[in-house]
């Protein structure tokens, strides 16, 4: 049983020396468990803030010499339980290795899906992430204008579509050229606008000249910074994500723009929410999976996926996501179907 463990707590930006890829006995199921063998492994932001020793937000903190955790398609090879069988496919949580046990209960059957990896990015928690923050917290209305970074990726890129659906003018910010392309052409963003400029703030403004109605917040910092002062009375900001803030061992140095924050919060009545998907799951992931699934069908929705091959890979591709290296929903092909 081929592991990735967390090796060291990164200082800054994780390197390779701070994960091990290791060899371990592939376990026996218990009564009541299964055994899953590892297909699809999906690699996410919030990996970055587990190998941290944080309170728990999204997952517990990974203990050193653990493997790494994550969300996968399994394939069942060995079951001791009423519900599964050898050869179901399912949405788990067995982490960055070839084999897990499971007692089911972290378990969701995926039928037979015939592209298991969308339950990782267009039908699964990215998805459903753009779903809730967008809809519920952004609620966007027709002719506003919504402004959303990353977006190529698996939140940025469904939350500019839902955006168009609805009838908003929607603004992307990706790395380079490329990616903008893609979102224009192939996403249906109104602009899309290179996070790397240094004229960003000034070629924003130009694209939002009726301002910002939601900013779907995924990376703060330096866009952040550009779209304040373009928030229009009433704007609402769901909290997603802050991407460009993960990898800093300290914050940056001042000025402090809090007093500026909350003043602009004040005087445009501003609504800034957070949001942890986890919270949603009970509530909304029937409706979000109903909804996606005809959009997707209809061709409403799509979400590039950047598929690394191998288990052995998954450090460097994880290292390059919080780079901007990735290039639509990263995933790990660890074993074929
Ligand atoms: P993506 O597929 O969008 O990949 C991450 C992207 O972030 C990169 O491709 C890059 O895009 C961008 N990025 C990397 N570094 C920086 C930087 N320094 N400044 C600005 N942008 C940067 O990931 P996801 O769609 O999975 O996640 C997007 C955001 O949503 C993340 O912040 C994540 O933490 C958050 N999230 C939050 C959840 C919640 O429950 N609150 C659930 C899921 C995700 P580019 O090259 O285009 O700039």
């Amino acid at each position: 049983n081929r592991r990735v463990v967390l090796a060291a707590r990164p200082r800054g930006s994780p390197t390779p020396r701070d994960f091990r890829l290791d060899e371990a006995a592939v376990p026996t199921p218990a009564e009541g468990q299964v055994l899953l063998r590892t297909l699809y492994l999906s690699l996410d932001p919030y990996m970055r803030q587990v190998m941290d020793e944080i309170p728990p937000v999204y997952a517990p903190s990974v203990p050193l010499g653990d493997p790494m955790a994550g969300g996968t398609v399994n394939r069942v090879v060995a079951s001791r339980h009423p519900r599964f069988r050898a050869g179901d496919l399912v949405l788990g949580r067995a982490g960055w290795q070839d084999y897990a046990l499971s007692d089911g209960q972290d378990l969701v059957p995926l039928g037979a899906l015939t592209q298991p990896s969308l339950a990782l990015g267009v039908l699964g928690m990215p998805a459903f992430t753009a779903y809730v923050g967008l809809l519920d917290i952004g609620r966007p209305q027709r002719g506003e204008t919504v402004v959303v970074a990353a977006a190529s990726g698996g939140v940025g890129a469904v939350v500019g579509q839902l955006a168009r659906l609805k009838g908003a003018r929607v603004v992307g910010i990706a790395g380079g050229a490329d990616k903008c392309r893609y979102a224009v052409e192939e996403l249906g963003f109104d602009v899309c606008l290179d996070r790397r400029d240094p004229r960003l703030a000034e070629h924003l403004a130009a694209a939002c000249p009726n301002g910002i109605d939601i900013y779907f917040e995924n990376v703060g910092g330096a866009v952040f910074e550009a779209v304040l002062p373009l928030l229009n009375v009433g704007a609402r900001v769901p909290v997603c994500g802050l991407i460009s803030h993960y990898n800093e061992e300290t914050p940056p140095a001042g000025p402090n723009l809090l007093p500026g924050v909350m003043t602009a919060v004040l005087q445009k009545r501003i609504t800034v929410q957070g949001l942890v998907i986890l919270d949603h799951y009970a509530d909304r992931f029937d409706a979000f999976f109903r909804d996606m699934g005809e959009w997707v069908a209809a061709g409403q929705v799509k979400l590039r996926e950047d598929v690394v091959d191998g288990l052995e890979n998954a450090p460097t591709a994880l290292i390059g996501l919080l780079q901007g290296r990735n290039f639509g929903k990263l995933v790990v092909r660890v074993a074929d179907v």
